[in-house]
């Protein structure tokens, strides 16, 4: 399933504009914010999604009905790019274990690239909802290699990946790949040039998040 939150007028718009922005993009804690922002919205949104138990909750006056997650999600996200998103996740999933994963494009001579990947710190995921972040979905082969690298951990009961901007490209991708997943995307982009950037998409996020790094 994949589900566009800009599809309904909402706030989500307007940080996804920010995001867009190459004037706004010079502010890098409002950048880092707007991904948080949206981290926050799609967390609240999946949560209409998950299951809920009763639970009696005593008050200073008498007892409440209150309803409660069933259990907490484990929220990973792809180093370092991910990261305020996954803070927004964080804010709003305060009691979800955390997985971290070091994914990088290894560029050659020819402009091509390969998905590397080396480091990765992850609870117990087996049984468990996956909520993965990743800012930008382009070519989707990093998500895909990530999934599969987490896979090997242990095997979710849900997952849900959360992109500010996803390329059709690799929405198909990951639906072919891991047709179980469900996607919430901030936007949605056609065009992926053939060095993988998304277009119109918003440049690198994390150079715009955390500044140009020197490594190619
Ligand atoms: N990663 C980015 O940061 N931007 C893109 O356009 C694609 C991948």
């Amino acid at each position: 399933m994949v589900i566009n939150l800009s599809e309904q007028h909402s706030l989500i718009t307007n940080w996804i504009a920010e995001l867009r922005d190459e004037e706004i993009q010079k502010d890098k804690m409002r950048f880092r914010r707007n991904l948080e922002r949206i981290g926050e919205v799609a967390a609240y949104e999946i949560s209409k999604t998950l299951p809920f138990e009763e639970k009696e909750t005593q008050t200073p006056l008498g007892i409440a009905q209150s309803k409660l997650l069933s259990s907490q999600p484990v929220l990973a996200t792809i180093l370092r790019a991910g990261l305020p998103l996954h803070h927004g996740l964080l804010n709003f999933f305060d009691k979800a274990d955390n997985a971290f994963i070091s994914a990088y494009r290894k560029h050659r001579k020819d402009g091509s690239f390969e998905i590397s990947l080396d480091y990765i710190s992850c609870p117990e995921i087996e049984d468990r909802i996956l909520i993965i972040s990743d800012p930008m979905l382009a070519t989707g082969s990093s998500l895909v290699k990530t999934i599969q690298f987490l896979k090997e951990e242990g095997k979710p009961k849900q997952m849900h990946i959360v992109t500010a901007i996803a390329c059709t490209v690799g929405i198909e991708y990951v639906k072919r790949e891991e047709p179980f997943v469900t996607l919430w995307c901030g936007d949605i982009d056609d065009e992926l040039t053939a060095k993988g950037y998304i277009v119109p998409g918003l440049g690198d996020a994390g150079d715009l998040a955390f500044g140009v790094k020197v490594q190619m």
